[in-house]
């Protein structure tokens, strides 16, 4: 068999995972890179966490910036910018979901400071060098090697909190890294694998939580530790588009868009590229890849519409012309406005749904 030629290139992260174990992975890290002006970024849900976590630290930590908002509008980045230079912080230690690491990423984008990341839930932005910032409902993204976090803590009981419903659209968020980096402009031999390890878990670790099992949460944070890992190195495409200029210009819920969007962009992508169609059903132990999403997603009870986020059917057209903005999409199959309007509209109310 022939290997067709790729590029691959890694990144250094030190990655500590375990169970009960955050606490003291954080002052090892903290310890590691000698920080002495610690910024704690956390929401105030996470207030006792990051309390517990920072015990041992006592007068590193110099500052707090709890404001943290979902898809850092700028004014937030500003605001969070500004602690970082007041508190003259060496470090930013971000304690939180996807929008705690997001601001920590605002943060270091112009300090030039180390992130240690100890994610609250699946999203996978720990494990990335993109950042992304909101300005006048237009989310704009970019990589830059500065906001890739120097380590990531991951501690599955972290999540004992999380509500129900992020905790299952969390992980759909994070198989979606999993499944656009089967197709992603860097997929590579490498990618390919981890991506499908990355899709089995979660699925299995849905459909474990869809039973009850309390330790499904690790299966499910080890997946999003890869789909994190997998979606920095293939990069992404359509779904990853319509999911952040979704998000972005009407406030959805990250996690639940891309719940919502994910089946809608398998079944698209599908028959021009039916190879990894299968390889992606494989690892969901499935027959068809976009219908066993829309059975996992059905089993665990989570958002199947755009109408169930929040969005309102006279926003429909200004969705599709956020998105057609964006056009053309580094995409497997091409995508034309058309097939915006089809997908977003079949997303919307749910008409393609059996
Ligand atoms: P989030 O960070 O906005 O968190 C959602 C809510 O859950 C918040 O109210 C938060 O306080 C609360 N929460 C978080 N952890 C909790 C816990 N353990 N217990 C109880 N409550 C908890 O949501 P998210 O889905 O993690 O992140 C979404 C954001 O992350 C989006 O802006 C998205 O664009 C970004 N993101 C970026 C990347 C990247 O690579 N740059 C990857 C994935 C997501």
């Amino acid at each position: 068999m022939t290997i067709d030629p790729f590029l691959y290139s890694s990144r250094a992260v030190d990655v500590r995972f375990g169970r009960g174990r955050a606490a003291d992975n954080v002052r090892d890290c903290i310890e590691a890179h000698d920080a002495r002006r610690v910024l704690v970024v956390a929401t105030r849900s996470q207030t006792a966490t990051a309390d517990r976590l920072t015990a041992e630290l006592g007068d590193r930590v110099v500052a707090r910036f709890a404001d943290v908002r979902e898809h850092v509008p700028a004014s937030t980045a500003d605001a969070a910018r500004r602690t970082a230079a007041e508190a003259e912080a060496d470090l930013v230690l971000s304690i939180g979901g996807g929008s705690t690491t997001g601001t920590a990423k605002a943060i270091v984008m112009t300090a030039g400071i180390p992130i240690i990341a100890v994610p609250t839930t699946l999203a996978g932005s720990e494990m990335t060098d993109t950042w992304g910032i909101t300005t006048d409902g237009r989310k704009r993204t970019g990589k830059d090697p500065r906001v890739l976090p120097k380590a990531v803590v991951y501690d599955p009981s972290l999540l004992d909190g999380l509500p129900e419903r992020l905790k299952v659209t969390s992980s759909f968020n994070a198989m979606a890294h999993c499944v656009e980096a089967f197709w992603g402009p860097r997929a590579n031999p490498l990618t390919s694998v981890v991506a499908a390890e990355g899709v089995r878990r979660l699925a299995d670790g849905l459909r474990a939580h869809g039973r009850g099992e309390a330790r499904s949460v690790d299966e499910l944070q080890y997946g999003s530790f890869l789909a994190g890992l997998v979606f920095a190195d293939a990069g992404s495409g359509l779904h990853h588009k319509i999911c952040h200029a979704l998000g972005g210009a009407f406030d959805l819920s990250h996690a639940g868009t891309h719940t919502v969007i994910l089946p809608r962009v398998v079944r698209f992508n599908a028959p021009t590229v039916p190879e990894t169609a299968a390889a992606l059903a494989t690892a969901l132990r499935v027959d068809d890849a976009a219908a066993g999403l829309e059975d996992l997603i059905a089993e665990t009870s989570a958002p199947r519409t755009l109408r169930e986020l929040g969005m309102r059917e006279d926003e429909l057209p200004a969705a599709v012309d956020v998105v057609a903005e964006k056009l053309p999409i580094d995409n497997p199959r091409e995508v034309t406005r058309e097939a915006l309007q089809q997908l977003l509209g079949a997303a919307y109310d749910g008409k393609d749904l059996r």
